[in-house]
């Protein structure tokens, strides 16, 4: 089994050359974060990632979890790399120092977090979904909340969740049913839950739910949904804790991949519950949660994905057989031009897919910290308008990545031991959780395009023919670039122009508009990237990766860009030959 080892040098030309990280640190909020400093915190991560979590992958995958009367029980080895995660204050980066962070660029931490998700998807979940716990906490929750809850979650001391799902509300949270009373200045919350990641363990102390709940009189739908604050054990007024506060975790699922993330249905009894944010405003509070883990998930799947990678690269060094094409001796696998042609799919897929996220992820904190309130709005539209794009395209790829690292080790990577097998099963939960990748479709064609009229999607080809318009050392990449912005505009047209006629037009073409733009995007952000390159390499630098840098770019516009043709083309074609078939009609072969 191959070690993780983190693409450094691909992050940091992901950081600064897409996502604007030097602009970012040359603002006085972010003045700690020099070009030094994010060398010596991607490094020291890297070596975490490598030597303490990475190892944890395999063994978890093997043990599994258990539920008992104490609650679950996860993989010994998982205990000893989260307390090294909490103790090297891996959870606190991008954080407020008022409430013991420090204050680093959230560009910055997704790098980091991406290492974590490589490393061990199933244990990274925690420290992922805590995250989106402190982000949703400090922008919605109460001081008295904050001053309680946050400086523990930022420490790893304790760790957050995300309540919503239920038996009969998963992708329609309208139908959510869990209870809440008001009991003097709390809330007492009754109902069930599932699917709950990391609803309960004992790798911290604590852990704070956040649960979608409805009072009695709240009106129906998603306008009578409200967000609280339940932890496991009540805080006492010095700070200690309390009671147990009846979360109570019922089962635990067993599942295709993630075996040592525990998914649980979560109990909640008569449990006392804090508001967070405003009565029936729960469903907007959870989307400040909800919009940053999608950007994570998207993340997950370029992180798997380079981890899949590494693992193939490896096999396919290692593998010797009968002289290759224009050799004479034995040699690795990886001489055949198959062999070759899946590795660069996926490497060039995961590269595409790293430079895409960090570069969302970039405009999320110029979103917050751009002096000009204009440029602030149209950061948080770009932001917006990629979210369900990285979250819906990168997971989209992980299948086919991962499944080619299967594939590149033949028979070997069918059975377990090799370990390809589970990054595969790993991965295949990316599309369904944080909201399934055809909610991510509808999301883009709906709220983010049909709403603005395309004005945010027009931006951001903009931004795309400039690049194509300041020419650089790749112009026949750059023409491909250019039609294939065009294929977007094409798209968008159909879009705008045939929905209000045809209701069901949208929901047809979503997913193919998702994956048009999401390949497209992924080339402009490689072709920045060689370009960058290139000009490093002008400039003296000999590091064979910037020369690798342009070759994956030149192959992913020959074998992946070309995609984006076929998209278009079934995106003309409109809804009727997917909504034509009649209920009766689809299952009348057999009955
Ligand atoms: C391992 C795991 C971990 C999870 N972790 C959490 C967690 O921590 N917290 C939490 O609250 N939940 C969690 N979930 C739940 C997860 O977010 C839901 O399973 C997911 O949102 C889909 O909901 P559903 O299962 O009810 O599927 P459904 O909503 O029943 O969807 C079934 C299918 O129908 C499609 N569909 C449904 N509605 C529409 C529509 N309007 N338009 C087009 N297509 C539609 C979906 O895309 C999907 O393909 C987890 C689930 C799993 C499996």
């Amino acid at each position: 089994m191959a070690d993780y080892n983190a693409p450094v040098k691909d992050m940091k030309l992901a950081l600064n050359h897409i996502a604007r990280l030097t602009e970012l640190s040359s603002m006085p909020v972010f003045e700690d974060a020099s070009d030094d400093m994010v060398s010596a915190i991607l490094d020291e991560a890297a070596r975490v990632a490598r030597d303490v979590v990475g190892p944890t992958n395999w063994e978890g995958d093997q043990t599994g979890l258990k539920l008992d009367e104490s609650g679950v029980v996860c993989p010994e080895c998982f205990h000893d790399a989260y307390s090294q995660y909490a103790e090297g204050g891996w959870g606190s980066l991008q954080f407020d120092p008022e409430f013991g962070g420090q204050g680093m660029p959230y560009l910055l931490s997704v790098s980091v977090m991406e290492m974590w998700q490589s490393a061990n998807m199933a244990w990274g979940l925690c420290p992922l979904l805590s995250q989106g716990a402190v982000e949703c906490l400090s922008i919605n929750a109460s001081d008295e909340l904050k001053g309680i809850y946050l400086p523990k979650l930022i420490s790893g001391e304790w760790a957050g969740t995300m309540n919503l799902t239920e038996g009969g509300a998963g992708s329609d949270l309208s139908q959510v049913r869990c209870k809440a009373e008001q009991d003097g200045d709390h809330y007492r919350i009754t109902g069930e839950k599932i699917f709950i990641t990391w609803g309960d363990h004992s790798l911290t102390e604590n852990i704070v739910h956040l649960v979608l709940a409805r009072l009695p009189d709240a009106p129906p739908g998603v306008r009578g949904i409200s967000l609280f604050l339940v932890p496991k054990y009540l805080v006492n007024a010095d700070g200690s804790l309390g009671e147990y506060n009846n979360t109570k975790p019922l089962s635990i699922e067993h599942k295709l991949g993630i075996h040592a993330s525990p998914t649980c249905v979560m109990g909640f009894e008569n449990s006392v519950g804090y508001l967070v944010g405003e009565l029936n405003r729960g469903l907007a509070c959870m989307f400040t949660m909800m919009n940053n883990a999608r950007l994570g998930v998207g993340l997950q799947g370029v992180a798997i994905s380079e981890r899949a990678y590494q693992q193939a690269l490896n096999f396919a060094n290692e593998r010797i057989q009968s002289p290759a094409v224009g050799h004479k001796e034995p040699g690795p696998i990886m001489r055949h031009g198959d062999v070759r042609r899946m590795l660069l799919t996926m490497k060039a897929l995961t590269e595409a897919g790293r430079a895409l996220t960090y570069d969302a992820c970039g405009s999320i904190d110029f979103s917050h910290h751009a002096e000009d309130p204009e440029r602030r709005e149209k950061e948080k539209a770009r932001a917006a308008l990629l979210t369900p794009v990285v979250k819906g395209w990168c997971t989209e790829f992980a299948q086919e990545v991962t499944s080619l690292g299967v594939q590149i080790h033949g028979g070997m990577g069918y059975v377990e031991e090799t370990g390809a097998a589970q990054h595969f099963r790993d991965a295949r939960i990316l599309p369904i959780y944080e909201g399934t990748n055809g909610i991510q479709a509808l999301d883009l064609v709906g709220r983010k395009t049909l709403m603005d009229k395309g004005e945010a999607l027009a931006s951001l080809l903009e931004e795309m023919r400039a690049t194509v318009a300041a020419g650089g050392a790749f112009s026949a990449l750059a023409a491909q670039l250019e039609a294939a912005v065009v294929a977007v505009e094409q798209a968008r047209d159909v879009l705008l122009s045939g929905s209000a006629e045809d209701p069901q037009l949208p929901g047809a073409i979503a997913y193919n508009f998702m994956m048009l733009l999401g390949t497209v995007a992924g080339a402009w952000e490689l072709l920045r990237q060689a370009e960058s390159a290139a000009e490093l390499q002008s400039q003296g630098e000999d590091d064979p990766y910037l020369a690798a840098k342009q070759v994956t770019t030149r192959f992913y516009f020959a074998q992946i860009l070309p995609r984006y043709m076929g998209y278009l083309e079934m995106i003309k074609s409109g809804s009727a030959t997917i909504t034509e078939m009649s209920d009766a009609q689809y299952a009348s072969a057999w009955q």
